[in-house]
């Protein structure tokens, strides 16, 4: 098997061997029917009967596990979600970017401030701190356990929001699966307790991968981020690794082309996982295809291309008479300036004032309902 991709450069070999020990010993942060809920869900959406809602902050902060911040991240998922079944009449699983969002990749493993020092990359709160010294960046393995720590505070508040009863759907919660050295000691009875739901992201989604390995061995409805290099024969390939059995609700194909490439490309790849390939939920993540720096500004995504990637992703799935089952957003409740309006009309940078992001551009709550809004319209 081939390396796994963006693992941190832990400082202390030693220190991670104790902590992943510790780790192997601490309870579930999930139950295994908890996650067999969620499946039935995603199942009911597969089959058309129902929408799934993924959504959350890109990195999720150490700092804003408490009960008030929570509260109000499950408040925008609930609402969201309560949106597309007004619109549709049909129920909508609310998906949490949340109790467990602590990793992330980087296209660079280091970088330079603005003083000219040369640091690692902010890989997450479960790894280091965004803080731009050499220190703060350091890979610290105790962070690990800070991570388990927090994502529990999380769930406590996620279970205390648990409508209880149907017709509102429990929120769940999801995250990358992206630090192997904090998924693989949380398996319990063949699942990842880490969280209902993992995915697998864009960067280590390579077939012989061990995060495809990871995915493989347990038993969660897992995703996959289908980005616009994925040719038609490895998603067909992909759904056969990850749902050999042709479970319903165990595998999502979280689509993330970009707006101008969805048309080109995704109709190709949803005839071939048709014909050679296992069943598959299709979400739509319109965030991380579109992500662009204008002028030497921070990272932006304009609403515009947003819109246009969730409209073009349900057409092409309506014309190929498959169910557009759901979305995949980078959101918060906060106020936010991360993502534009409208692309700046010339190079200049655009003015961002309440950028607070610790990592991708996110939409804010008037931002994420007006996608959710278009979504549910075109149902
Ligand atoms: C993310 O979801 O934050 C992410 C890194 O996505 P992708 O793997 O699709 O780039
Ligand atoms: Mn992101």
């Amino acid at each position: 098997m081939i390396a796994a991709a963006q693992q941190p450069d832990w400082d202390d070999p030693a220190l991670l061997g104790r902590v992943v020990e510790t780790l192997h010993t601490l309870p579930p942060l999930v139950r295994a029917r908890e996650c067999d809920r969620l499946a039935a869900a995603v199942a009911r959406a597969g089959d058309g009967g129902g929408f799934v809602l993924q959504g959350g902050d890109c990195a999720e902060r150490f700092r804003e596990s408490g009960p008030s911040d929570v509260r109000a991240k499950l408040a925008q998922l609930y609402g969201l979600a309560a949106t597309i079944t007004a619109t549709t009449g049909a129920p909508t699983a609310p998906l949490g970017r949340l109790a467990g969002q602590y990793g992330k990749p980087r296209s660079a493993p280091h970088e330079i401030t603005a003083d000219g020092t040369l640091v690692h990359s902010y890989r997450g709160d479960a790894v280091n701190s965004p803080t731009g010294t050499r220190s703060a960046r350091r890979p610290d393995p105790e962070r690990l356990l800070r991570a388990h720590r927090c994502a529990r505070a999380v769930l406590r508040v996620v279970r205390e929001s648990w409508p209880g009863r149907p017709p509102l759907d429990r929120a769940y919660v999801s995250h990358e699966a992206l630090l192997l050295d904090y998924e693989r000691p949380l398996v319990r009875d063949g699942y990842a307790a880490s969280a209902h739901s993992v995915w697998i992201g864009e960067r280590t989604r390579q077939p012989d991968g061990p995060h495809v390995a990871f995915a493989r061995s347990v038993r969660n409805t897992v995703g996959v981020k289908l980005g616009p290099s994925t040719t038609p024969a490895q998603a067909a390939h992909l759904s056969r690794l990850l749902n050999p059995d042709a479970r319903p609700g165990r595998l999502l194909f979280i689509v993330r082309l970009g707006s101008t490439r969805v048309r080109s490309l995704l109709p190709e790849i949803v005839d071939e996982v048709g014909r050679r390939g296992m069943p598959v939920v299709w979400l739509c993540d319109p965030m991380h295809g579109n992500t662009v720096r204008m002028g030497t500004g921070p990272k932006t995504r304009p609403m515009a291309a947003i819109l246009e990637e969730v409209t073009a992703f349900v057409s092409v799935l309506r014309a190929h008479h498959r169910h557009p089952a759901g979305l995949h957003l980078e959101m918060t409740p906060d106020d936010v300036t991360e993502c534009i309006a409208t692309p700046a009309p010339c190079a200049r940078a655009p003015r961002l004032p309440r950028y607070r992001t610790a990592c991708d551009p996110r939409l804010n709550a008037a931002q994420a309902f007006e996608v959710v809004e278009r979504f549910a319209g075109l149902l």
